[in-house]
């Protein structure tokens, strides 16, 4: 379907009648946590095959009502994405990516039979919301507004087709600062039993099936003490794919890095592009290649591999201590993060931040 279509779609703004009171909200955003505080506002958009997008809103959050055949609760046609609204040194409010998110969104959608929304208008929701509720940045240091826009199946039909209806939303999360001074490392758990994605599958799309899927194994992380899965390819059981919603990367005693090929079954990140980005330009060597589980363990304990982080935009870079699972277990370096993961970590947070340079134009102002 066009992405060209609706470019004039101009949004309907309803203010809250009741917005949450300044005492209760500044107490709330001193200590935002992450994902179960939300602003007051939401953005609503209406797909159906006759009118194509229609009904733009940006009015007060809060619940929805379905028909219980509504499509999306029986058969998961569901899309999502997630980035964050910064304050910059400055002061000005800014988005990183987001055309990037955009375009992934549609690549989403296209997979799971879903229209496709404009690009523009999937960006100008995001900063009607920012614009509206400027008030919900956390006063933390480090803090963001975390956006997520999603879209469902909203006819209510039980036969399996491709529905005729959707809605198109954002909601915003004001989150704090994952890791407020050096990051500590994670631990992984891997998992065996489970896989992830299949070639032929959802495993490119950021749908929320996909993470369903991953609960379990994600709940036996948690239950042998660990905070993250890893998961490998699921036609040979060999190679390692990425965790539950982060992209991998691993540092080698000469410098260089590696990070699984993207080719249908890895998430395509966009913290995972702009590292590989930053990275070559400054004269680092990435290559996007197949590394086996086997390898990683045994490299990790020769020191051929010095250091493992896992990004993505919550915790942006986060680097990875201990890798266990049935087979035993092991640690990566020193256990802690590793030099270059903390330099990495630093360059993008600082472009992020408007504290450094930003030559490929990430950063997008919001006026
Ligand atoms: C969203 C997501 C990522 C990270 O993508 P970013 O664009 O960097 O936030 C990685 N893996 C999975 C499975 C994801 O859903």
């Amino acid at each position: 379907m066009a992405t060209t279509a609706d470019t004039a779609l101009s949004f309907t703004r309803m203010p809250h009648p009741a917005p949450v009171p300044d005492a209760r909200r500044i107490e709330a955003l001193a200590n935002p946590g992450f994902g179960t505080l939300f602003s007051d506002h939401m953005v609503s958009i209406d797909w159906d095959d006759g009118r194509g997008w229609h009904d733009a809103t940006v009015g007060p959050r809060g619940p929805l009502t379905l028909d219980p055949a509504t499509a999306v609760l029986h058969y998961a046609q569901e899309i999502f994405e997630g980035l964050k609204a910064y304050r910059l040194a400055d002061g000005a409010m800014a988005l990183f990516r987001p055309e990037a998110n955009a375009a992934r969104f549609n690549a989403s959608a296209a997979r799971l039979a879903m229209p496709a929304l404009p690009e523009e208008t999937f960006v100008e929701a995001c900063r009607q919301l920012v614009l509206t509720d400027r008030e919900w940045f956390p006063s933390v240091e480090g803090g963001s507004l975390y956006l997520r826009p999603f879209m469902f199946a909203t006819e209510a039909f039980l036969g399996v087709r491709p529905a005729k209806s959707y809605k198109f939303m954002v909601i915003a999360s004001p989150a704090g600062n994952y890791f407020k001074s050096g990051a500590p490392a994670v631990s992984i758990w891997l998992a065996e039993d489970y896989t992830r994605a299949a070639p032929g599958g959802t495993g490119a799309a950021k749908c929320g099936g996909n993470y369903a899927a991953s609960l379990v194994p994600q709940a036996e992380a948690i239950a042998k003490g660990h905070d993250q899965v890893v998961f490998l390819d699921a036609a040979e059981r060999k190679w390692i794919e990425e965790l539950g919603g982060m992209n991998l990367f691993f540092v080698f005693d000469d410098g260089s890095m590696v990070t699984p090929p993207l080719g249908g079954t890895i998430l395509p990140g966009i913290t995972r592009d702009s590292l590989i980005r930053l990275a070559r330009e400054e004269g680092l060597t990435v290559r996007e290649e197949r590394y086996a589980f086997e390898d990683w363990k045994a490299d990790a304990q020769s020191g051929r591999l010095v250091e493992t982080f896992a990004c993505g935009t919550a915790a942006v870079v986060t680097a990875v201590g201990r890798v266990a699972g049935h087979f035993g277990e092991f640690t990566i370096g020193s256990g802690g993060p590793g030099q270059l993961t903390q330099k990495m970590r630093n360059r993008l947070v600082a472009i992020q931040r408007g504290e450094a340079a930003d030559p490929d134009g990430w950063v997008k102002r919001l006026g």
